[in-house]
């Protein structure tokens, strides 16, 4: 079963899928067009729809199996079909599915207690989302902003490349202009500085600035790690300026890099910090953390959601945070990211088609000399999801769960999927 699947096998082919044997148009055929009809087109997605998964390995309507090296962004933090994830949800599905705010949730509270003992930062706000988890931090920065230093400081820095999610506020913040420029005018407020430049950074936080929102490492810009010296000058600055040092964990939280959050990897003490992706294993949640001084800004009335926090998404998050947040399971996730940075490099030492391999644990970025969307595709074709956020530039985030076989495995197919785009690429050229 799962062993063999490198290769989509001839084999695999139709009749294997859930609604029956030899439907014709295909299961696939069918989903696109249903798709192309009814769905917005605000994405583009690969010819492939999946039936199941388990662990890293997913299986497509046709019955073909692919080892899951994106995990859906850095979500899928324990692989797919985890048992005591199935087991917490669905036995909070048999107990309560939502009952709101008004009233106090246990799986909340105890979400919350495992947030905070992961972070150091011991108040938690749940939401749905990284783009929501950011707007409360732009909510509550303003807050703080007005109420300790005055009507004026309500200015957000931001950087340059940095992404913060898709809703107007998150957008602002958002250093990149293509996302931006269809939608403006976006909210004012917010000032963009490059990516390691503290000479910017000290030119553009004064007395109006009530937070620096930074990502630790920029996921999409094509996984760039800031450096420490960056991150803790950015930390001097709001200290010294009084204004909140709030880090975007959305893709780099709960356990991704190695640790239970980036920050803890430069000793940094940031006041408030969103996460989402891996958090629920692949339920929709999202939350920002903060200091108690911090959080006290935001009162009854001020912020909330009908959803965020609610026992389904809390009650997975729980399984998740018990699992990943401790060792030896981050050390584990470190020497997987070692394995696989160090097999990325070594097949760019051997093909010359790898440039440079960057990131922590196991979020990875590799830039290419060759097209990465095609490299996507090959290596699809072959069996291995990974995904392409710049044109030259791969990303690996497989399940945090996956193995030493496996992170062997994806790297031999990404050889001959790289080897094999190099050649049609030199044949067409
Ligand atoms: C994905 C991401 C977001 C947005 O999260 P959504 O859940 O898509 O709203 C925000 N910040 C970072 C760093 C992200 O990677």
């Amino acid at each position: 079963m799962s062993g063999s699947g490198a290769a989509p096998g001839p084999e695999a082919g139709r009749g294997t899928g859930p609604s029956g044997p030899d439907s014709a148009p295909s299961d696939l055929e069918r989903v696109r067009e249903l798709s192309e009809r009814h769905l917005f087109g605000t994405y583009a997605p690969a010819p492939v729809a999946f039936a199941r998964g388990e662990g890293t390995r997913l299986w497509d309507l046709e019955g073909r199996t692919y080892l899951d090296f994106v995990a859906g962004i850095a979500v899928s933090s324990l692989g797919h079909a985890h048992p005591d994830l199935v087991q917490a949800i669905a036995g909070q599905a048999g107990r309560v599915l939502h009952v709101s705010n008004l009233y106090h949730i246990p799986e909340q509270a105890e979400a919350a207690r495992l947030l905070a003992e992961a972070s150091g930062l011991p108040k938690v706000f749940f939401c749905n989302s990284g783009a929501e988890a950011v707007e409360a931090a732009i909510k509550l920065a303003r807050k703080w902003g007005r109420a300790t230093k005055g009507s004026e400081a309500v200015e957000i820095v931001s950087a340059a490349g940095g992404f913060h999610g898709r809703t107007l506020g998150a957008l602002a913040a958002t250093g990149v202009e293509r996302y931006r420029a269809p939608f403006e005018p976006l909210p004012p407020g917010f000032r963009s500085i490059p990516y390691e430049d503290l000479e910017a950074a000290e030119a553009a936080v004064g007395p109006r600035t009530c937070a620096v929102l930074v990502e630790p490492v920029q996921g999409e810009t094509g996984v760039v790690p800031g450096t420490a010296e960056f991150l803790r000058g950015l930390q001097a600055l709001c200290r010294r300026h009084g204004a909140l040092f709030v880090l975007d964990e959305v893709q780099t939280g709960v356990g991704r890099t190695g640790a239970a959050f980036a920050f803890q990897r430069h000793g940094l003490e940031p006041d408030a910090v969103a996460a989402a992706k891996g958090l629920g294993g692949g339920v929709p949640i999202g939350a920002l953390l903060a200091r108690e001084e911090v959080a006290a800004q935001l009162v009854p009335g001020d912020h909330g959601s009908t959803f965020g926090g609610n026992p389904l998404a809390c009650a997975a998050a729980a399984v998740v945070l018990r699992t990943v947040c401790r060792e030896p399971f981050l050390a584990r996730v470190r020497e997987l990211g070692d394995r696989l940075r160090a097999g990325l490099e070594r097949i760019g030492r051997k093909t010359g088609l790898v440039t440079e391999v960057r990131g922590a644990g196991l979020l990875i970025g590799a830039d290419l000399t060759l097209s990465a969307s095609a490299v996507v595709d090959a290596a699809r074709e072959r069996g291995l999801l990974v995904n392409a956020p710049r044109p030259r530039t791969l990303r690996l985030a497989p399940p945090l769960t996956v193995t030493e076989a496996e992170v062997d495995e994806a790297l031999g197919i990404l050889g001959e999927a790289l080897e094999s785009s190099a050649a049609s690429h030199t044949e067409l050229a």
